[in-house]
């Protein structure tokens, strides 16, 4: 179902339509800030401007897959105890069909303890055990000098 909201352009100030959800909302020109016509001009000019930064997964033992999860147990009992409803991103699992491996369990966690403002991905499958699992840290990639760093989230608007 589609969903529309009445917006003014944030440059040209003219009323329109932006439509929020639905088949066509993925469309570039339906921008929650400009106007369609606005929209066009400034998603031309980004065009010629190159991506400078990418992210990237890289393997990380510190912390441990296990840490992580630790960590993730930890902060969902201390919600259920305080009478609170534990939020998590929601990542949907892989199966092995083969029956090998089982089922995939992931986690993402920002605000570990000694890492600062980073983000860490964990994923272990069910028949191999936690102790078997990958903890990944996000990196940023500086695709002009090739340096990178732990990604930091900061807001975009
Ligand atoms: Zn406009």
């Amino acid at each position: 179902m589609a969903s529309f909201q009445q917006r003014r352009c944030q440059h040209c100030l003219t009323r329109y339509s932006y439509q929020a959800s639905g088949p066509g909302s993925h469309e570039q020109t339906n921008s929650g800030q400009w106007c369609p016509v606005c929209a066009e001009v400034v998603y031309t000019a980004l065009k010629a401007i190159p991506q400078r930064v990418a992210t990237e997964w890289v393997v990380t033992t510190e912390p441990s897959c296990q840490e992580l999860v630790a960590l993730e147990k930890e902060r969902a009992t201390a919600a259920r105890e305080a009478g609170q409803v534990f939020a998590r991103r929601v990542l949907a699992p892989l199966f092995d069909m083969t029956g090998e491996r089982g089922t995939q369990h992931q986690g993402i966690l920002t605000r570990v303890p000694g890492y600062a403002n980073t983000t860490f991905r964990y994923e272990w499958w069910e028949k191999k055990g936690v102790e078997a699992g990958v903890a990944y840290v996000k990196m940023e990639i500086n695709l002009v000098s090739n340096e990178s760093q732990p990604w930091q989230e900061f807001p975009t608007r």
